[in-house]
C-alpha cells in the first residue's frame, strides 16, 4: 500500500543541498521506499538520492507529494511528514558571516545615492577593474571526445567503484576533521552526492552500454547532470552545478591521469572571477589577460591568492558574504580592490568616477618609476634595500625595471604545484638561470620548496592532516623525500655556476637541526658539482625560530622574517580566515615586540635580517620596520615604487624613536595612533602650486568633481590618503552644499590626512549640479583643505574670506576665463596672502 502527503514546498531558497541532505538523512531511518513527487516540474526522486532530489528542481510554493510504500510505510509517512513541517525548515537557514568585512571601508558618496547594487568587503589587492563575472559555478570539466574502452566492462566498473570509494573515504575523513560546521555539513553533503544512485547509474550506463572508460564515462555524466542542474530558476540549485563537476574532477583524480581539475572557462572579454575560494593550482590557469578582479568569500590578507592578486595587480575584494548567490549570470561587477568595494551595473557616472582614481594612480607610478633606478635610502643616508618577491620566474625583469635592488624572496612553489611529478632537474635549473640572469649582480634569495598548508603536492603523497598548517610543511618533509630538494639544490647550484648572486634560504624552521641537516645537503651537493656553496638562511616564521637565533645563527648566513606565518603562528590565527586574521596583528606592540628581539639577536651574531612578509609592503609600517633596523625590505614588485620612494622621506632616527615609542605601547589601537601624519610635516610648501590648478575638465557629476581635487592633492604629495580627504569634504557637504552662487563652489575641510595647507582649483567644460536647488550649476570649483583635527573651525574662516573675495565680478570672470594656467595661478597666490 502507498501512503501519499501532499504538501507545497515549504523552503524560500528551494530544496537545496542541505534540506535535501537533511530528508535524505531522515528517509534512511525507515525501510519503506520514500519518494518525492514534484507536481510542478514534474520531476520525481527517492529521497535517499541527494543529487536526484536537488535535480526535481523544487523551489517555494511547489505543490510536492511524498509517496511512501513498504514495509514500515505508515510510520516513515508519518514521521516525515512532521519532520517537514518541523526541523526540516531551519535546514534552509544561512550559515553566519564573520564580522570581519568591511574594515576601514570608506563608502564613495557617488554609491551612497546612485541606483546600483553594491557590497563591501576587505579590499585585498588595490586597483579598479571591471568585467563580466564569471562565477565559480562556470568551472568546466576537461573537454574531451568520449573514449571508448578496449577492456571488459566489468573491469572498468570496479576502476570506478575503486575510485568512489577512495573519494568517498576522503571525504568521509575530511568532514570528521573539519572543525566548521558549515563546512563539515558541505562536506558530508558532497558525500550524499555520491552515494546517488541515479548518477551512478549513469556512469554505469555509459560504461556498459556506450561502452566508455570508466574517466570517460565519469565526465559525461558530471556533464550532463551538472547541465540539468544549471537549467534551474533556483540559484542556489544552479550553484550545485559546480559541485557535480569538482566532484566528477575528484573522482577522475582518484582513477589516476591527467587534467584532474578543468580550467575556468572565461570570456574573450574582460572578467571578474567570483567565488567562495580559488584553489592555489587554479591560478596559473587562469586567463591572467582578461582578468580585470576577483571577489572571494574565504581569502585572507595574507593567504597565497591573496599575495598572487597583489603580484599581478589583480584588484581583490575578500569577505563578501551572500554575493555569488545575488548574481545574475553574467552580471557587469566593478571591483574596488583598495577600498573593498563590488559593483554590480556601474552607470558611466559610477565608471567614470572609478577611473579617475585607476589614472592617477597610473600617473603617480609612472613619476615614480624616474627615481627608480637608485638604491633606497632615508634622507640622512642610511641605506634600506627594498627587493622584490617573486612567485614566477617572468616576474624578474619587470621587477627589476620598478626598482627592485634583488630578489629577497622567490617562492618556487608555483614550479611544483598542478602537475603529477616534480619539475626535473633540467627544468628548474632553466628557470633559476634566467632569474639569475635577469638580476645581473643583484642577489636572488631562492627560497626552497614550501608545500604543505594552503600549497599541498598530491605527488608527495603525505598524510591528510587536520591542520596542515602545523603539519607537514617545508623543511619538515624535507628528510622524508631529500631526492626533491636534493634535485631542486643542485638545480640551483647549476644555474649559479652559470653566473649571478644566489643565496638560498630555508622556510619553517623551528630548530636548528632543520637547518643543519640542510646546509650538510648543500655542502655535499656543492662538493660534487664542485661549485662554492651560496649563502644559506634562514626563514623566520615559527616563534620558537624567533626566540632562538642565536642557535640558527650557526647554520645560517642570513635571516629573513616571513611575518605571514610568523603573525599567523604568534596570533593563532589562520592567515587564510578573515574573520580571525586581523591585519592590525602585524602592528601589535607583541609582534613589534618579536620583530624587535629578532633584529637584536640578528645584529649580535653578526647576520643581516631581511622582512619578507606582506606587512612589509605597507607604507604605513615602513618608518617602524626602519627604525626596528631591518637592513632590507622584500615586497611585490607592485609595492616597490612607492616603498623607494617613501624610504627617502625618512630619517632614520626619528624612525628609532618612532620604534621606541610603539615598542612602549599597550595596544594595536595605540601603535596606528602614531602612523598620523603629523600637521607640521611640510610645513614649508605653498599653499598653491600649478600641479593644483585643472582647467577645462570633463565632469558628469559632482562626485567626481571632489574625486578630481583629492586625486590631485595626492599627486602633488599633499595627501597620502586621497579617499580619506574626499570623505572629509564630504563630510561638509552633506552638512550644506558648498556652492556660493555664480557657479562656484567653495569645498573645504580640515583632516589629518592633508599633509600641508593646500588650496587647488578645477574648471569644467560643463557646469554640475551642486545641492542647493535654486542656485545655478557649478563651473569652477576651488578646494581649501587645511591638516590637522578638524576643531579650530580655522577652514571655516578662510572659506567665508574666499567665498567673500567671490562677490566681486571681475574676480571671479578672470577665475573662469583666464586661460593661462601661470597667470591664475599668480592670481591665486596673491589671493592667498589676503584670506590667509
Ligand atoms: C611569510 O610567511 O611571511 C612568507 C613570506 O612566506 P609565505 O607567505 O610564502 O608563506
Ligand atoms: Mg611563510
Amino acid at each position: 500500500m502507498t501512503f501519499q502527503h501532499r504538501f507545497a514546498f515549504p523552503l524560500v531558497r528551494g530544496l537545496h543541498a542541505r534540506p535535501a541532505a537533511a530528508l535524505r538523512e531522515r528517509a534512511h531511518l525507515f525501510r519503506a521506499d520514500c519518494l518525492l513527487f514534484n507536481e510542478k516540474t514534474g520531476r520525481s526522486s527517492d529521497l535517499r538520492d541527494l543529487l536526484s532530489l536537488i535535480a526535481t528542481n523544487t523551489g517555494y510554493g511547489d505543490p510536492c507529494r511524498l509517496a511512501v510504500q513498504g514495509q514500515d510505510a505508515g510510520s516513515a509517512l508519518e514521521a516525515l511528514s512532521t519532520f517537514l513541517e518541523g526541523a526540516f525548515l531551519e535546514s534552509d537557514e544561512e550559515p553566519a558571516a564573520p564580522s570581519s568585512g568591511g574594515i576601514g571601508t570608506v563608502i564613495p558618496q557617488l554609491l551612497q545615492k546612485a541606483s546600483v547594487l553594491w557590497w563591501t568587503g576587505q579590499g585585498l589587492s588595490p586597483g579598479a577593474g571591471e568585467g563580466l563575472a564569471v562565477l565559480a559555478s562556470g568551472l568546466a570539466l576537461p573537454a574531451e571526445e568520449p573514449r571508448l574502452r578496449h577492456t571488459p566492462a566489468d573491469l572498468e566498473i570496479k576502476t570506478f567503484a575503486a575510485a568512489l570509494a577512495q573519494v568517498e573515504g576522503e571525504l568521509l575523513t575530511e568532514s570528521t576533521h573539519a572543525e566548521h560546521p558549515t563546512l563539515r555539513a558541505i562536506l558530508e553533503a558532497h558525500r550524499g552526492m555520491l552515494q546517488d544512485r541515479a548518477w551512478r547509474g549513469s556512469v554505469a550506463q555509459g560504461i556498459q552500454e556506450q561502452s566508455l572508460t570508466a574517466r570517460s564515462a565519469i565526465l559525461e555524466a558530471g556533464r550532463a547532470w551538472a547541465k540539468t542542474l544549471e537549467a534551474s530558476d533556483q540559484a542556489l540549485l544552479r550553484e550545485r552545478a559546480a559541485d557535480v563537476r569538482g566532484l566528477s574532477a575528484r573522482l577522475v583524480r582518484a582513477l589516476g591521469g591527467p587534467g584532474p581539475e578543468a580550467p575556468l572557462q572565461t570570456p574573450e572579454e574582460p572578467y571578474v572571477l567570483v567565488a567562495r575560494d580559488l584553489p592555489l593550482n587554479q591560478f596559473p590557469r587562469l586567463d591572467r589577460t582578461h582578468l580585470k578582479g576577483m571577489v572571494l568569500t574565504e581569502c585572507g590578507p595574507t593567504s597565497h591568492i591573496a599575495i598572487l592578486a597583489r603580484t599581478f595587480g589583480i584588484p581583490l575584494v575578500a569577505g563578501i558574504h551572500g554575493l555569488p548567490p545575488a548574481l545574475a549570470p553574467g552580471a557587469r561587477l566593478l571591483v574596488d580592490g583598495a577600498q573593498g568595494i563590488v559593483i554590480e551595473a556601474a552607470t558611466p557616472e559610477v565608471g567614470r568616477y572609478f577611473s579617475v582614481e585607476s589614472e592617477g594612480q597610473k600617473i603617480h607610478q609612472e613619476r615614480l618609476k624616474r627615481h627608480a633606478t637608485q638604491p633606497a635610502a632615508t634622507r640622512d643616508g642610511h641605506p634600506v634595500a627594498i627587493l622584490a618577491n617573486l612567485s614566477l620566474a617572468e616576474e624578474a625583469s619587470g621587477a627589476f625595471a620598478l626598482g627592485a635592488e634583488g630578489v629577497g624572496l622567490f617562492r618556487t612553489e608555483m614550479l611544483f604545484l598542478e602537475r603529477a611529478v616534480p619539475p626535473s632537474e633540467d627544468e628548474q635549473f632553466e628557470l633559476y638561470r634566467a632569474v639569475l640572469q635577469a638580476a645581473g649582480d643583484r642577489p636572488i634569495t631562492l627560497r626552497l620548496l614550501d608545500s604543505g598548508g594552503d600549497k599541498p603536492l598530491p605527488y608527495l603523497r603525505l598524510p591528510l592532516e587536520s591542520n596542515p598548517f602545523l603539519g607537514q610543511r617545508a623543511v619538515r618533509w624535507y628528510a622524508q623525500h631529500s631526492d626533491i630538494i636534493r634535485t631542486q639544490i643542485r638545480a640551483a647550484l647549476r644555474a649559479s655556476a652559470q653566473g649571478g648572486h644566489l643565496r638560498m634560504m630555508v622556510p619553517m624552521v623551528s630548530e636548528a637541526s632543520e637547518l643543519a641537516w640542510v646546509r650538510q645537503l648543500l655542502e655535499e651537493e656543492a662538493r660534487q658539482l664542485q661549485v662554492p656553496a651560496p649563502p644559506l638562511g634562514a626563514m623566520i616564521e615559527v616563534p620558537a625560530a624567533a626566540l632562538s637565533l642565536g642557535a640558527l645563527a650557526q647554520h645560517a648566513d642570513f635571516f629573513c622574517v616571513g611575518s605571514n606565518d610568523l603573525v599567523q603562528y604568534l596570533f593563532a590565527a589562520d592567515r587564510n580566515l578573515p574573520a580571525v586574521a586581523r591585519p592590525e596583528f602585524a602592528w601589535h606592540p607583541v609582534t613589534l615586540r618579536l620583530l624587535d628581539g629578532i633584529v637584536r639577536a640578528a645584529r649580535a651574531a653578526q647576520r643581516p635580517v631581511s622582512i619578507c612578509g606582506e606587512m612589509a609592503a605597507r607604507p604605513e609600517l615602513l618608518p617602524l620596520l626602519v627604525g626596528l633596523g631591518f637592513d632590507a625590505l622584500s615586497v611585490a614588485p607592485s609595492a616597490i615604487l612607492d616603498l623607494k620612494h617613501a624610504v627617502g622621506t625618512l630619517e632614520a632616527s626619528a624612525c628609532e624613536d618612532l620604534a621606541m615609542q610603539a615598542l612602549a605601547c599597550a595596544r594595536a589601537q595605540d601603535v596606528e595612533a602614531l602612523f598620523r601624519p603629523s600637521s607640521a610635516r611640510q610645513p614649508t610648501r605653498p599653499v598653491v602650486e600649478a600641479e593644483l590648478l585643472e582647467l577645462d575638465v570633463p565632469c558628469l557629476t559632482k562626485e567626481e568633481a571632489i574625486k578630481r581635487l583629492a586625486e590631485r592633492a595626492f599627486l602633488s604629495g599633499r595627501t597620502r590618503a586621497p579617499r580619506v580627504l574626499e570623505e572629509a569634504i564630504w563630510s561638509r557637504e552633506r552638512v550644506f552644499a558648498t556652492g556660493v552662487g555664480y557657479g562656484f563652489a567653495v569645498p573645504h575641510c580640515q583632516t589629518n590626512a592633508m599633509e600641508c595647507a593646500t588650496l587647488a582649483m578645477l574648471r569644467l567644460v560643463e557646469p554640475v549640479a551642486w545641492g542647493a536647488s535654486d542656485e545655478p550649476p557649478v563651473r569652477t570649483v576651488l578646494l581649501l583643505a587645511l591638516p590637522g583635527e578638524d576643531v579650530g573651525e580655522a577652514h571655516l574662516r578662510l572659506f567665508a574670506r574666499l567665498a567673500r573675495r567671490l562677490m566681486d565680478e571681475s574676480f571671479r570672470e578672470h577665475l573662469e576665463n583666464t586661460p593661462d594656467p601661470q597667470t591664475l595661478l599668480e592670481t591665486l597666490r596673491s589671493e592667498v596672502l589676503t584670506i590667509w
